[in-house]
């Protein structure tokens, strides 16, 4: 039996990972379930998966939790200590799938001697990657990649030696707008931003899909995750989402992975790893496919990756600047306080305000995190009140 607890179960992750959990009941014992403000599905699934405890991330939500679970046996919990307190609990696997930079703490609980942590929260991993990695290693525990594109490079550096790499390639869609004449994207909606052409996953990444910053996030995470200088790392836009990643190596060879846009695939080989398992997922047909597309990601159009570029130039705390700023702008555009383009303003004037706070010396701990994850949100929140008064 293996022991799994998943961290945001509610989610367009959880519910997946899930999916395959569930459908190996001899396989798999789950321990704790994690959610937000979903108490309903929360409820369902733990009593479904007889999970130890069911917790939500809002104390406001306990009372309706324990009426849903009394005289199951779940335990009921609420609140940021009592997600921590479910993360650590000891299991073989964790699945870390909150959204945001909630997500950050519950991981770095789930790290314990032995643990694997399956990482969907890249948000993390921009924020704090030292912090994250250095506790992996000093508590024995491993982090495997989840992001469609990460595991796609995780899996091509199987036996490979990462000196004799030399780049490494991730896709990008383009999101919701790819096709989209530039001037017509300062008028782009919520609800045209919120529909993704590929992937079926949670409102905040659809939307971070189309603004690219969602991307400009996974450059960042692919430099912690696999230690490659920020010139290896390119992005190509490849609108049919099949290859998801390619690594280049000193001879020349490109190996890439290929697969249908269904995160059950990378979820399933992080649940499995380091054996193959069958997952349900669709076996493509390169005929009918016929061909692939590949376009330049242009800076100019997506200032998302040019400001990534900047932030693993700064280093040190400047991911956390990067991604509460992004955070908030994200929160300001669902709000209709600020347009689309907007939100990369938003972010590029905040990094530029806490450029000198964010890059000094010395070891990243999660106070120092915390704080300036915190600052870059005031600020962001004043940036967005004088957009107001343009
Ligand atoms: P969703 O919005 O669908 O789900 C987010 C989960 O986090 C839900 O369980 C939600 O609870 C919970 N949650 C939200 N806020 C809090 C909080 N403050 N405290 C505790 N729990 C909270 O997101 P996704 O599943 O799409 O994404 C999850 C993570 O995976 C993100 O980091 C995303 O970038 C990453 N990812 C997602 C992909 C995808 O295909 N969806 C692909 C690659 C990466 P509730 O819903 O009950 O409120
Ligand atoms: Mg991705």
């Amino acid at each position: 039996m293996k022991t799994v607890t998943i961290l945001g179960a509610t989610g367009s992750i959880g519910q997946n990972t899930i999916d395959l959990i569930a459908r190996r009941p001899e396989t798999f014992r789950v321990v704790a379930l994690t959610g937000g403000r979903n108490i309903a599905q929360l409820a369902e699934d733990a009593i479904r998966l007889r999970a130890e405890i069911a917790v939500t991330g809002f104390e406001a939500g306990l009372e309706e939790l324990r009426d849903r679970l009394s005289g199951s046996g779940v335990e009921a919990a609420a609140g940021q200590a009592a997600l921590n307190e479910a993360a650590a609990r000891p299991v073989d696997w964790v699945m870390s799938a909150i959204v945001g930079f909630a997500g950050l703490e519950p991981g770095l609980s789930a790290l314990r001697p032995g643990t694997t942590l399956a990482l969907a929260n890249k948000e993390s991993l921009v924020c704090a990657g030292a912090l994250l990695m250095g506790e992996a290693q000093a508590q024995g525990a491993t982090i495997l990649p989840v992001d469609s594109e990460h595991s796609a490079v995780f899996q091509a550096l199987v036996g490979e030696d990462m000196e004799a790499v030399e780049r490494i390639v991730i896709t990008a869609s383009g999101g919701a707008f790819r096709d989209w004449p530039e001037d017509r994207l300062a008028g782009a909606t919520l609800a045209e931003a919120s529909s993704h052409p590929n992937w079926d996953m949670g409102q905040r990444i659809t939307i971070d899909s189309a603004s690219l910053f969602n991307k400009a996030m996974e450059l960042i995470e692919t430099r912690e995750f696999f230690r490659v200088s920020p010139e290896q790392i390119e992005v190509v836009i490849h609108p049919e989402s099949l290859i998801h990643a390619l690594v280049g190596f000193r001879d020349g060879a490109l190996m890439a992975h290929v697969g249908p846009p269904d995160m059950r695939h990378a979820i399933g080989y992080a649940l499995n790893w380091p054996e193959r398992n069958d997952l349900p997922v669709e076996r493509l047909d390169l005929v009918k496919i016929g061909q692939m597309t590949f376009r330049n990601a242009d800076q100019a159009r997506h200032p998302a990756l040019r400001l990534a570029r900047e932030v693993m130039e700064a280093g040190g705390l400047s991911g956390a600047v990067f991604n509460a700023a992004k955070e908030s702008a994200l929160d300001g555009f669902i709000a209709g306080r600020i347009g689309f383009l907007d939100m990369a303003q938003v972010v590029e004037e905040v990094l530029n305000r806490l450029s000198g706070d964010a890059t000094g010396p010395g070891a990243m701990t999660l106070d120092a995190v915390r704080e300036i994850d915190a600052r870059a949100r005031t600020q962001a929140d004043a940036v967005m009140t004088g957009f107001a008064a343009r």
